[in-house]
C-alpha cells in the first residue's frame, strides 16, 4: 500500500510542478496562486538563496549556478526537447510491449497512427521557418501583413539588433537572436519561437500529444481492468469480513476510510498486475493528459480574443492601468488611415504635380506628419485601428502629446477609459476568421 501511495504522490507532484514551472508565467495566471508559486520557485527562492550565498561565500556557489541557469533559461539549447522526446519514447517503449498482446487490431492501428504525430509536429514547430523569422529578404513582405494598431504597436520602432523597422505584431527574441513575425512566445519545449509560420504546428503538437497521452491512459485502463477486477473482488470480500474495532460502520469517517482503502487497494492491485511498465506509465498518463490539452484550450481562447501570448501580457498591462484611471482613449484623424492615405505612386505624382503647378487641388489630403512609406506601408489586413491609447503619469488628461501621437490623433479627442471593452482590437477578425488566419496565414 505504501508503494502505491508513494507512486501516486510522486506522479501528482511531478504533474503539478511541471504545470507551475511552464504555465505559471502565462498572463492568464498572473494574479492567481499558480502565478505566485511560479514566482516563488523561479524568483523569490533563488534571490533569497543568492542573498544568503553572498553573505556566506561571497556569491561563489550561485555564480556558477547562475551561469548554468542563464544557459538554461536564455540560450538556445535542446535539453527540454530531448527530455520531452525521451519521456514520450521511454513511456511508449515501456508501455506498449507490456499491453500489446491484450490490444485489439483497431487499437494497434490507432496506436500506429497517433504515436508518430507528436514527433512530426515537434519537428515542424522546431525547424527554422521563413514565415516566422524576419530577415532583410522578407522584411518588406512581413511589413504588409498587419497594420500598426497604435495601442500595442507603433510604426517607426526599429530593432537595434536586426536594424530594421519592427513589423506590427513582431518582437525580437534574444534567444533566437532574430525578430519574429506575429510573435506568440519563445517555447522551450520546441526550442524555438512560435510565430506566424509555425504557431499552427505548435497547436497540432499540443492536440496530438494530449490525445496520445489520454489514449495511453485509456489503454492502460482498458487492458488491465479485467485482470484487476478479479483480484479486487477477493480483496473486497476480505476487507468486508475483517471488522474494525471501535469504529461505527455507519459513520462518515468509516465510509471515507473505506473509500480511501478501496481506491488505494485498487491502485495497488493495478501496480501489482501491470507493474511500473503498464500501470506506472498509465498513471502518469492519467495525471498529465490535461496539461497539453489545457494549454491548447488557453491558446484557443487567445485565438478567440485575437491575441498572441505576447499581446495578452500587453493588454493585461493596459487593463491594470485603466483600472488605476491613468489611461486615455483618443481617435485617429481619418486622413492618417490607410484607406485615406495616398499610396507611394499617388504621393510621388502629387509631388511632381505640385512642383509644376502652383495651384495644387489634390483630392488626397497629405498631412505632413504621415509616416514615410517604408515605416508604414499599406497592408493586406482588412481592419485598421481608429483608436489611440495613452497613459499619463499623473492620471490627468494628456496636455502635450508625443509627436508620434500628435501626428495622427484628433485634437482634444482623449477621454479617460476604465476598461478594455472600450478599445478596438484591430487584430480580432472574429473567431472563425482568426482560426483561418492562424491556420492558413
Ligand atoms: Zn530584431
Ligand atoms: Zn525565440
Amino acid at each position: 500500500m505504501t508503494v502505491a501511495r508513494t507512486i501516486i504522490v510522486f506522479t501528482i507532484t511531478v504533474s503539478l510542478v511541471t504545470f507551475i514551472a511552464f504555465f505559471g508565467r502565462l498572463p492568464a495566471f498572473r494574479n492567481t496562486p499558480i502565478g505566485f508559486l511560479n514566482r516563488l520557485f523561479l524568483v523569490y527562492i533563488p534571490s533569497a538563496f543568492r542573498r544568503l550565498d553572498l553573505k556566506l561565500t561571497n556569491g561563489r556557489v550561485t555564480d556558477s549556478g547562475s551561469r548554468l541557469g542563464h544557459y538554461l533559461m536564455h540560450d538556445k539549447h535542446p535539453l527540454v526537447v530531448v527530455f520531452f522526446l525521451g519521456l514520450v519514447t521511454a513511456c511508449a517503449t515501456l508501455f506498449l510491449p507490456t499491453v500489446w498482446h491484450l490490444l485489439r487490431p483497431h487499437h494497434k492501428l490507432l496506436v500506429g497512427l497517433l504515436l508518430p504525430q507528436p514527433y512530426i509536429f515537434l519537428y515542424l514547430s522546431a525547424k527554422r521557418n521563413n514565415h516566422t523569422y524576419i530577415n532583410t529578404l522578407n522584411h518588406a513582405e512581413q511589413m504588409r501583413h498587419y497594420p500598426y494598431d497604435r495601442v500595442l504597436y507603433y510604426p517607426g520602432t526599429a530593432c537595434r539588433t536586426c536594424k530594421f523597422f519592427k513589423p506590427a505584431r513582431s518582437k525580437h527574441c534574444s534567444i533566437c537572436k532574430t525578430c519574429v513575425s506575429r510573435m506568440d512566445h519563445h517555447c522551450i519545449w520546441v526550442n524555438n519561437c512560435l510565430g506566424r509560420g509555425n504557431y499552427k504546428w505548435f497547436l497540432a503538437l499540443l492536440l496530438s500529444t494530449g490525445i496520445l497521452i489520454a489514449y495511453g491512459a485509456y489503454l492502460a485502463y482498458y487492458t488491465l481492468s479485467p485482470l484487476v477486477q478479479k483480484h479486487y473482488s477477493k480483496y473486497e470480500a476480505w476487507y468486508e469480513y475483517s471488522p474494525k474495532v471501535g469504529v461505527n460502520p455507519q459513520s462518515w469517517g468509516a465510509y471515507f476510510d473505506k473509500k480511501k482503502h478501496y481506491s488505494l487497494a485498487y491502485t495497488s492491485i493495478y501496480l501489482d498486475i501491470g507493474g511500473v511498465r503498464g500501470s506506472g506509465v498509465g498513471l502518469l498518463a492519467l495525471f498529465t493528459w490535461p496539461l497539453p490539452l489545457g494549454l491548447l484550450a488557453y491558446h484557443i481562447y487567445l485565438i478567440w480574443a485575437g491575441m498572441t501570448t505576447n499581446e495578452s501580457a500587453k493588454w493585461a498591462d493596459w487593463g491594470e492601468d485603466m483600472a488605476d484611471g491613468v489611461v486615455f482613449l483618443g481617435h485617429r484623424r481619418e486622413e492618417t488611415m490607410q484607406e485615406y492615405r495616398p499610396t507611394a505612386s499617388t504621393r510621388s505624382y502629387q509631388t511632381n504635380h505640385s512642383a509644376h503647378s502652383s495651384s495644387s487641388t489634390s483630392p488626397f489630403p497629405t498631412p505632413p506628419d504621415t509616416p514615410p512609406e517604408d515605416e508604414e506601408p499599406p497592408t493586406t489586413w482588412p481592419l485598421e485601428s481608429r483608436h489611440i491609447l495613452i497613459r499619463t503619469l499623473d492620471g490627468q488628461p494628456p496636455k502635450t502629446l508625443p509627436s508620434r501621437i500628435r501626428s495622427v490623433a484628433k485634437e482634444d479627442s482623449f477621454d479617460r477609459v476604465w476598461n478594455l471593452a472600450a478599445v478596438e482590437n484591430v487584430y480580432d477578425l472574429g473567431f472563425w476568421d482568426n482560426i483561418i488566419e492562424v491556420l492558413l496565414n
